[in-house]
């Protein structure tokens, strides 16, 4: 790290005209080896910050350097969260904010609901238009359902063809109206400048942790149960459960349909 060697040679240059009297050079001295062995941890941010205030005793010279790496790890770091494909969130992130949300949020008030997102007939979009085609159908879904999430949530790729909306501050009947509306957004979405045919529909399962403790898999088994619920009720369709271990419903006018098949499956 170029960086902290210049620092280095700072805080140990000789104490004459020009250069930060002795009592800062020590203190900088100090910093410097935090930095050092927080880097050495990979604590980057942490190092940059014991590094900067260094740099700051010592009269503030090797700025831009240390800007241009923290904007690099910044960018690097942003970029180990997206899917190369479709530049959502990819599945680490996503297991990772929702690990984070989980613990942090306050569960007897709103809770976190989850909604897993899977395209209906995927694989006969392929078959008729190539993988090329399906996967600019897929860069497509994820502006969509983008432009459908309030500001706190987020979407991520949970695999393939499939989706997660993680919408933090939203109660059940919210998120669902949410999830709704995303499914009518798409199902109503003009695809004619890819193909004057292509019709495109999602189903998706929402579901809520509402109490503690609640574990990740068992978040997302919930909603991958519902997702199923809706792909067997006809597709094209928002499962969700009006109360915990309670029956499945369909949101909108899906929920008009005569059979929406119980799962016998529970994740509690
Ligand atoms: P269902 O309504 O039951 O979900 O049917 P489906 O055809 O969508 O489901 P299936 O699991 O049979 O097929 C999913 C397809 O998604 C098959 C796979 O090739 C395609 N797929 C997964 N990832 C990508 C990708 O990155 N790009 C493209 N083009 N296709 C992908
Ligand atoms: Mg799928
Ligand atoms: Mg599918």
């Amino acid at each position: 790290m170029d960086v902290m060697g210049t620092v280095r040679t700072l805080v140990s240059g000789p104490d004459t005209d020009g250069t930060p009297p002795t009592s800062a050079r020590n203190r900088a001295a100090l910093h410097t080896a935090a930095a050092e062995r927080l880097a050495s941890d990979g604590s980057w941010e942490q190092a940059y910050e014991h590094l900067h205030a260094a740099v700051q005793l010592l009269g503030g010279e090797p700025y831009d350097e240390l800007d241009r790496l923290r904007r690099e790890h910044a960018e690097a770091r942003e970029q180990s969260r997206r899917d190369s494909l479709t530049a959502s969130y990819n599945r680490r992130y996503l297991d990772e904010r929702l690990a984070a949300l989980l613990s942090e949020v306050d569960l007897r008030t709103t809770g976190l609901c989850l909604a897993l997102v899977d395209i209906d007939h995927f694989k006969a979009v392929n078959d008729t238009h190539g993988h090329l085609f399906g996967d600019r159908v897929l860069q497509r879904m994820v502006a969509e359902l983008d432009a459908a999430l309030p500001d706190s949530g987020f979407c991520a790729r949970y695999g393939g063809e499939e989706f997660a909306l993680v919408l933090p501050g939203r109660d059940l009947a919210q998120a669902v109206e949410i999830s709704e509306q995303a499914r009518d957004r798409i199902a109503r979405h003009d695809w004619s400048d890819l193909h004057p045919d292509l019709r495109v529909t999602v189903s998706i399962g929402v579901a809520h942790a509402a109490v503690r403790p609640v574990e990740v898999e068992r978040l997302i088994g919930e909603a991958d149960l519902l997702l199923y619920t809706a792909k067997e009720s006809g597709r094209n369709a928002v499962a969700y459960r009006a109360s915990r271990g309670g029956r499945v419903r369909l949101a909108g006018a899906a929920g008009a349909r005569r059979s929406i098949p119980q799962p016998v499956r529970t994740t509690g």
